[in-house]
């Protein structure tokens, strides 16, 4: 009998960054292999930004995406952790230059906090190179625990990775729907 392929069950959004290399050519790959596990629903427009903490090294190519998925919460950052390290990116400093940074933003209404990984992501309402790529697919949304939407937030919050640019769509990665 033919198996219908069902919707995956859990809402994902996703943080994308990278400035070494060819940085366009690192978020294509990522979004790509992420395909693998995450049905893309919506992608941002891709942002040059600053880079945040560590002032001293080259801007970042940044974008968001909104995604479903079967995985759960840790199974998905394992899964993002191959994707970064196959795409070659070394281990550094903190907050260093990288090939491809993948962040989980949010699952579904989840927060949660374990030695590994916190959701919503700690440090997003801090960052105006997740908030304004987030903002621009999801405006209206106010993660769990926030008192305020993202396009909100995005409007006021400067400082920690200012968006210089937005560049625009991420050409040659197409949103599945
Ligand atoms: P980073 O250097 O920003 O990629 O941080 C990497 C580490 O942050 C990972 O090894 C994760 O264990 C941890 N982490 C905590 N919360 C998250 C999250 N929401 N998304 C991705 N990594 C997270």
């Amino acid at each position: 009998m033919h198996r219908q392929s069902s919707t995956p069950p859990h809402i994902v959004y996703l943080a994308l960054g990278a400035n070494l290399g060819d940085r366009s050519a690192s978020l294509r790959t990522a979004v790509e292999r992420l395909r693998d596990a995450v049905a893309v629903e919506r992608m941002s427009s891709v942002y040059e930004t600053e880079p945040a903490y560590l002032l001293d090294q080259p801007h970042f190519l940044n974008m968001a995406l909104r995604g479903r998925t079967t995985l759960d919460p840790h199974a998905l950052l394992a899964f993002l952790k191959r994707i970064e390290r196959d795409l070659g990116r070394a281990a550094g400093p903190r907050y260093g230059p990288r090939t491809i940074d993948l962040d989980i933003l949010l699952y579904d209404s989840l927060a949660l906090a374990t030695a590994q990984l916190t959701i919503p992501h700690p440090r997003m309402a801090e960052r105006p190179f997740v908030l304004a790529p987030l903002a621009e697919i999801a405006p209206e949304l106010v993660p769990p625990g926030w008192n305020r939407s993202i396009g909100a937030l995005a409007e006021v919050v400067r400082g920690n990775g200012d968006v210089l640019v937005r560049i625009g769509d991420l050409i040659g990665a197409q949103n599945n729907t």
